[in-house]
């Protein structure tokens, strides 16, 4: 999509502070960030929204998913679990869909968003 912000930050033509990058996907800091950390992971192919997605984007959504975890654990954020129920830190993760969902940019992403509280708006 020629006119989709985040179609040109994968394409590197703005830039972004990136922190992981492969093939389908790139995860940058959002630049009006929630809490201490939030990212954003974005598939390099554009798909405008969450419900916009089917079987075929299966296994990108899953790459997401399990990306958040390591992602946040990497930015500091991660949940460090007893395996009991209890533990510490940890993060939220978000998918925004279509104007009542809060959605601004229509290519899909999941924000992670995570560090020790309080957060802006505590969302
Ligand atoms: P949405 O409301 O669509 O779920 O979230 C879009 C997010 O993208 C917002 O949190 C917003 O701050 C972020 N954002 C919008 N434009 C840019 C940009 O040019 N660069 C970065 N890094 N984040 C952006
Ligand atoms: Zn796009």
């Amino acid at each position: 999509m020629t006119d989709c912000i985040f179609c040109k930050i994968a394409a590197k033509q703005i830039p972004s502070k990136t922190v992981y990058e492969d093939d389908d996907v790139i995860v940058f800091h959002d630049i009006n960030p929630a809490a201490p950390v939030h990212l954003l992971i974005v598939p390099k192919l554009h798909v405008p929204s969450l419900a916009e997605c089917s079987d075929q984007h299966q296994a990108l959504l899953g790459k997401m998913m399990l990306l958040a975890p390591k992602l946040a654990a990497e930015q500091g954020c991660g949940y460090v679990t007893n395996g009991d129920g209890t533990g510490s830190g940890g993060f939220k993760t978000l998918f925004n869909t279509g104007p009542d969902g809060g959605q601004e940019v229509y290519h899909l992403h999941l924000h992670v968003i995570g560090g020790p509280r309080p957060w802006r708006g505590q969302r």
